[in-house]
């Protein structure tokens, strides 16, 4: 292995750049330039992992510039948004070639899945913390967004929720790759869904910090209730099988890290998602319905149920030293 200077490590990050016609200079000038298309919106979000806080400190490169890609990249899919440009910061104590090529790597692959295109970066000495920022597209009066829920829309969310933070304590507890692991290390933004989702859901998040909290934020947005059935939340068979069933929904409803959406779609409109849900690979699943009032509420079938068993997440809790 062999120290890198900034440069190298822009090297590295720039190397097999996907090019896009939309960009006028990328990598290796002073800033980026670019060519928005004509008539649309921009979205834009930015995120910063730090270690130790939001990856733990013996994560891969790779995993590392996976994630620090698809968590924004899940912002904008919340939106509905066509991603296609990042910037990429990169905090670290020393540049290895290796770590940094498999970073680059791990980074590159899911923009490219995405046609997203690295256009710039910084690299500074420092304790390890990734910030990317992402700039998508969207057409006017098409974005979502978290504050239009209306009493009477069925609430829906995609994947499994709770898996990604039952893969972290398997991580946590010395366990080896599985597929509980897979969705925390490795967790694939919903971009095509979101952009689907953009001319039917009235309302939407994507769940970063587990289903209880981010449903919470819609509700607030939109100025409602959110009801949800534990019956009818999707928990994965491997979720079940590793944590029992009790666990199993406390993870769904409080551990995060799951990056699915969780949108709201007026009844009219429910059909024509089932339609194009068909497709979709990691499925989706009415968890519940939007009701005047505020908060999120809990229903074990049909009855109330206090939500005490339901820890909502805080940025990689203590487990993590
Ligand atoms: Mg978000």
């Amino acid at each position: 292995m062999s120290g890198l200077d900034e440069a190298g490590v822009i090297e590295l990050i720039a190397c097999g750049e996907l090019p896009r016609s939309d960009i006028l200079l990328g990598i290796g000038d002073d800033a980026a330039v670019l060519q928005p298309p004509p008539g649309k919106l921009m979205v834009l979000a930015v995120d910063t992992l730090n270690e130790g806080v939001h990856f733990p400190k013996d994560i891969e490169p790779r995993d590392l510039g996976h994630r620090a890609v698809a968590v924004n990249l899940s912002d904008l899919a919340a939106m509905g948004a066509t991603p296609a440009w990042a910037l990429l910061s990169l905090s670290m104590p020393t540049a290895e070639a290796d770590w940094v090529s498999g970073f680059a790597e791990g980074a590159r692959r899911l923009a490219r899945r995405h046609d997203v295109a690295i256009v710039g970066g910084d690299t500074v000495r420092g304790p390890l913390s990734v910030c990317v920022q992402v700039v998508g597209f969207v057409d006017p009066g098409r974005f979502l967004a978290r504050g239009n829920a209306k009493p009477g829309d069925s609430v829906f969310v995609t994947g499994h929720p709770g898996d990604a933070s039952a893969g972290l304590a398997v991580l946590q507890s010395g366990g080896g790759d599985n597929r509980l692991t897979d969705r925390f290390l490795r967790p694939q933004p919903r971009t095509d869904i979101g952009r689907a989702i953009a001319g039917v859901a009235s309302a939407a998040i994507d769940i970063s910090d587990g289903l209880v909290t981010d449903l919470g934020r819609l509700a607030a947005a939109s100025g409602v209730r959110l009801v949800v059935e534990l019956r009818d939340l999707p928990l994965s068979e491997a979720l079940v099988d590793l944590m029992g069933a009790g666990r199993a929904l406390e993870h769904a409803l409080g551990g995060g890290d799951d990056y699915e959406l969780c949108f709201t779609v007026e009844p009219g409109r429910v059909p024509a998602l089932d339609h194009m849900a068909a497709d979709w690979d990691c499925g989706i699943t009415r968890i519940g319905y939007v009701e005047v009032g505020e908060g999120v509420v809990l229903l074990r079938d049909g009855k109330p149920c206090p939500d005490t068993s339901v820890q909502t997440w805080q940025h990689f809790p203590k487990a993590s030293s």
